[in-house]
């Protein structure tokens, strides 16, 4: 769907009698970093061009909608990714730079693996639909932002709103996760407050009919039944899967004499029973069907004997070529894989303290607005090392605060220190 037009925004204000409309991104800004928001909002400086992460971001958001709004076929989603490869090798840009050459590459051949084997979602999907949500605080705050995908699902009766991460998956567990899934959880209550049209027909859905999940491009899901007779599911990379379950890989392949003992036991003691007096001859012949089996399964088994040299060529070979594909049988088929999606269970409680939370913060953001010196109002502490991550690979702004220009001073006179001649080197110098 198209964005709302300056019209249509203008509407939406006056209906709900409101002066501004918030953002997600306008509201994280702050809790980001004040002196952003400062830079940002009230100075309003504006910062053209992407970063690298922004760039494949806008990309990956387009390859995958654009194959729900028809724009490409499934096969061609990959054809177009790699013309991306190509075109981002040729931008040349050092504003695009990835931090190590080996990052890219490993964010390259992550995403490469998402758009060859995503399984598509099977229902009716609808990208960018605008959604609406409103709080009451100091005033009220009206938040206006893109959902990237939603569908109902016919097979749960749940509506799903999807959020596609190219980012690395750290921090989408516990309470990280649930600040991370802000954005979504304002969106889950718009659509609750207002409803959603889904196939021309306006529903209502209340919070626990709503599942807010993302979609992290960059992992997979392997799943896999463990001895005790559980399954596993373990998250990885997906351009590094194999090298994952390199451990019970061995132990698939290392275990098979054993497996095989196994068998044989089993034969022995149904081998035992079947020759029994008592034993009638229906009871024989059902009896004699199951060592059969069994004695295939054996005979089957003893090609999958290696010895140590062959088990770690065979490993090596699979985490190389990040595939089964030249597994025996029983282990490929012991391995499935599938999209890492990320859900968040939404309970009033959590969305309750959620929303005090956001208020708080809005209110903060509108009382300081509406101070006289907002440059005092917005002002922060020195950047820490701790949080310069941010600051040197991700904010837009750097080139335009005072307080990163701090900090770049601050490493450069860190690193002249460092170069300065040692304790015993200077006594030499003097000819102490
Ligand atoms: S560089 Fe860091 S301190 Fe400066 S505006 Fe950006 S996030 Fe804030």
């Amino acid at each position: 769907m198209g964005r709302l037009s300056y019209e249509q925004l203008n509407m939406i204000k006056e209906k709900l009698e409101v002066k501004q409309l918030w953002s997600f991104s306008k509201a994280s800004t702050y809790t980001q970093c004040t002196w952003l928001f400062y830079l940002k909002y009230i100075e309003k400086i504006r910062v053209k061009g992407d970063n690298c992460y922004t760039w494949w971001g806008t990309v990956s958001h387009d390859l995958i909608q654009g194959l729900y709004d028809g724009e490409h076929t499934y096969s061609e989603m990959i054809d177009k990714f790699e013309k991306k490869v190509v075109e981002f090798n040729l931008l040349g840009d050092p504003k695009l730079k990835f931090p190590s050459e080996n990052e890219f590459k490993n964010y390259v051949d992550n995403l490469r693996h998402y758009f060859t084997n995503v399984r598509q979602i099977p229902y009716k999907v609808i990208n960018e639909r605008p959604v609406l949500a409103v709080f009451e605080g100091d005033e009220r705050y009206v938040f206006q932002g893109y959902v990237d995908s939603e569908y109902l699902d016919p097979t749960t009766g749940k509506f799903v709103i999807v959020d596609y991460k190219t980012s690395s998956i750290s921090g989408f567990t516990g309470k990280k996760l649930l600040e991370k899934a802000r954005q979504l959880m304002i969106y889950a209550t718009g659509i609750s407050t207002f409803g959603r049209e889904v196939n021309g027909v306006k529903r209502t859905f209340s919070l626990e009919d709503i599942v807010i999940r993302y979609d992290m491009m960059k992992y997979l899901n392997i799943t896999y039944l463990q001895k005790n007779g559980t399954p596993k599911t373990t998250k990885a990379e997906r351009r590094a899967w194999v090298g994952k379950i390199a451990s019970p890989l061995r132990k698939d392949l290392e275990d098979v004499p054993k497996e095989m003992e196994k068998i044989e036991k089993e034969i022995r003691k149904l081998e035992r029973k079947h020759n029994a007096k008592v034993r009638t001859e229906e009871e024989r012949v059902v009896l004699r069907k199951e060592i059969e089996e069994l004695e295939d399964l054996h005979g089957n088994m003893a090609q999958y004997l290696f010895d140590p040299f062959e088990i770690n060529d065979m490993i090596e070979e699979a985490i190389a070529t990040n595939s089964l594909a030249k597994m025996p049988q029983f282990v490929q088929e012991k391995y499935s894989l599938s999209d890492c999606y990320i859900d968040i269970e939404l309970t009033e409680e959590i969305l309750e303290e959620f929303k005090v939370e956001l208020i708080d913060t809005l209110n903060t953001i509108t009382r300081k607005s509406a101070e006289k010196n907002k440059q005092e109002a917005f002002t922060r502490g020195h950047i820490e090392n701790g949080e310069s991550y941010y600051c040197v690979n991700l904010c837009d702004m750097k080139d335009h605060c005072e307080f990163y220009a701090d900090y770049k001073a601050h490493q450069g006179m860190f690193l002249t220190n460092n170069n300065a001649p040692s304790e015993e080197e200077l006594l030499a110098m003097l000819g102490l």
